[in-house]
Formats: structure tokens, sequence, C-alpha cells
């Protein structure tokens, strides 16, 4: 996966490009991530009793990593990451733009 939680990305397709947001949860397995505030999709749910009483609710739906470009931290661009191994071993990702590396190592 080249796009971690807590990253910032951006959107690059659909109803939601161009804006950008927080990682908020990450699936390797189909390769989809939830970002904060991002691709809301509305549900109408039944009531289940007096407590819950169904309706409307919005809550973030996953999307593709295809769909989504990193934000660079330091300069701000979008890019593909590149992979970098440091000199004590750890692999990181850095920018492709101004070498930042990007997010937890
Ligand atoms: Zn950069």
């Amino acid at each position: 996966m080249r796009v971690a939680k807590d990253d910032t990305v951006m959107v690059i397709s659909g109803d939601d490009r161009g804006k950008t947001g927080k990682v908020l949860k990450v699936f390797p397995e189909n390769k989809r991530i939830i970002i904060e505030g991002i691709n809301f999709i509305k549900r109408h749910t039944k009531p289940k009793s007096r407590m819950q009483p169904g309706g409307l609710i919005e809550k973030e739906a996953p999307i593709h990593v295809s769909n989504v470009m990193v934000v660079c931290p330091r300069c701000g661009e979008g890019s593909r990451p590149k992979r970098a191994r440091l000199a004590d071993g750890r692999r990181v990702r850095q920018c492709g733009k101004c070498n930042e590396i990007i997010g937890k190592a």
C-alpha cells in the first residue's frame, strides 16, 4: 500500500475530485481507504427501538487507493511517493518533488 493511515491525500477522480483529507482507515486486502470528510454516503436506517430511531445517516465510504494521491506535507504537491531506504535500513516513502519523507517510516 502506498497510502498509510494519517496521510493527507487528494482525491483525483469522482465527485470529490480535488478535495483533500486525512486517511482514517486503510483496508489493504481490497486496497481501499476511508478519508475524513470524503465520499459521504447517505443511508436510510430503519428504527430499531426507541433509543435508535433510525433515519438518514451520513458516513464516509471507502474509496480505492487508485483514486487518490498522497499530498506531501512539505511542498504540498500531490505525488506518487517513491520508495527509499534509510541508512538504518528502514523503508520510507519520499516525495518525488522535494524528497521530504512522508509519514511514519
Ligand atoms: Zn514534497
